[in-house]
């Protein structure tokens, strides 16, 4: 039953392959007929001999989950490339009262490098505790409401409340803090520039107080030492504490001497038109010139629709950390060195693309698919191959690739994005 089942795969994945093939007008006919080839082989082979069958032990719910890791289509290499998926599932969580914290690094996904992921939870009034870091932290909100606050350079206070959707960002060395409003708090993706980052490891103003010698803090703040007395001597990191009022009544008693920041750590997605759609979704795309502050990190929010793909590309400046909010994907990145790998992967798990690779990601489910593509750069950018090809010299393009002219002038000029267009 089990040989049936992945049998059934092996063929299914490989009629996908033609279809999406066929839509992408990759390579126009030479893409058809190299997948009908490969097809023609993978039957042939499950016919003739006993290579794509798996008897021994498995782990059939996550094979199912990743086909393409049990059954790599035929165009992946046999050279091996390292994993680029790591799902949050996997990860390490610290749970308080008050919410939680997990985290993918270089440590869980070692081909990260220069980007972390930390997901949290927290409750109505839950606090994710006053503290600051070295990295800049970029956020998305993926549930409920939170109040976050930030000092900015001049000493000048900020306090915003963030839905789903919304973006902050803190950069390296800003004093902030993040609290669930109600009625059910928040869940949101921090994304710090720097695969090294971990949340354990932040400047926490409870456990800075509880090393330093009383006298030292009594002396600092002008108060008497008996005033102090119940200062936390560990860390609080995550706590449950009652859910504030309206942001109205706060912000005028929160506001400090100096007043309100003129800079805004936040950014209201959804508020924007997307950047780019076509019938088969849409991205947009938010990075320094259209989100000030955020100087270190873009984000490109990606939707694609069942049957779509967001088309062949890659990125000159950065490698690219992937997260995916909702819906089924494959991804192929094609390696330097005869190298090439495809994954799978669904809502909650992290990807990773190295700077200047060729990918993909194909929607391969029957729902909406939502990702993120996150990098550490001041803008975002990339390049399409349909565009690559459709603007060289036609001669040298057709000498390569053994396709009439018909078949190039179908590719599109223009970058798609989202195909089919
Ligand atoms: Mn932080
Ligand atoms: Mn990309």
């Amino acid at each position: 039953m089990a040989n049936d089942s992945a049998k059934d795969r092996f063929s299914r994945r490989g009629f996908i392959g033609i279809s999406s093939a066929a839509l992408a007008t990759v390579a126009g006919g030479l893409a058809v007929s190299n997948a009908m080839a490969q097809e023609g082989q993978q039957s042939g082979n499950a016919r003739s001999d006993r290579s794509a069958t798996d008897p021994g032990p498995s782990n059939t719910p996550l094979d199912g989950q990743n086909p393409d890791s049990t059954w790599p289509p035929g165009t992946d290499s046999k050279s091996l490339v390292p994993t680029f998926k790591y799902p949050f599932s996997f990860a390490n969580k610290r749970a308080y009262e008050g919410g939680w914290s997990r985290e993918v690094t270089v440590r869980e996904l070692p081909v990260s490098k220069t980007m972390a992921g930390v997901n949290m939870r927290l409750t109505a009034g839950g606090i994710r505790e006053l503290h600051w870091h070295t990295a800049a932290e970029w956020a998305i909100m993926l549930y409920g409401t939170a109040r976050i606050t930030a000092i900015d350079r001049d000493g000048k206070s900020f306090v915003a409340d963030v839905n789903k959707n919304d973006l902050w960002y803190f950069p390296t060395g800003i004093p902030h803090s993040i609290q669930g409003l109600g009625p059910d708090g928040a869940e949101f993706m921090l994304v710090f520039d720097d695969g090294e980052f971990s949340e354990s490891e932040t400047v926490l103003l409870s456990d800075s107080m509880s090393h330093l010698p009383r006298e030292v803090l009594s002396k600092n703040f002008g108060v008497p030492e008996p005033a102090l007395k119940n200062l936390p001597k560990q860390e609080l990191f995550i706590f449950q504490a009652a859910v504030p009022g309206p942001l109205e009544a706060d912000q005028s008693a929160a506001a400090g001497a100096r007043g309100k920041s003129p800079t805004d750590f936040a950014f209201r997605t959804m508020e924007m038109q997307p950047t780019k759609r076509t019938k088969s979704g849409d991205v947009r795309i938010v990075d320094s010139n259209n989100f000030k502050v955020s100087t270190t990190v873009a984000m490109a929010m990606v939707t694609v629709h069942p049957g779509g793909m967001r088309e062949l590309h890659w990125h000159h400046n950065a490698s690219e950390w992937q997260y995916y909010i909702s819906g089924k994907a494959r991804m192929t990145v094609v390696s330097t060195g005869n190298r090439a790998r495809t994954m799978d992967f669904q809502a909650g798990d992290v990807g990773y693309v190295e700077k200047t690779l060729l990918h993909y990601i194909e929607n391969t489910g029957d729902t909406e698919l939502i990702f993120l593509e996150m990098f550490k750069s001041s803008f975002y950018q990339d390049l399409s191959l349909s565009q690559w090809l459709a603007n060289t010299p036609p001669e040298l393009v057709m000498a390569h690739l053994n396709i009439d002219k018909a078949t190039l002038d179908t590719i599109s000029r223009d970058e798609l994005v989202i195909v089919p267009r």
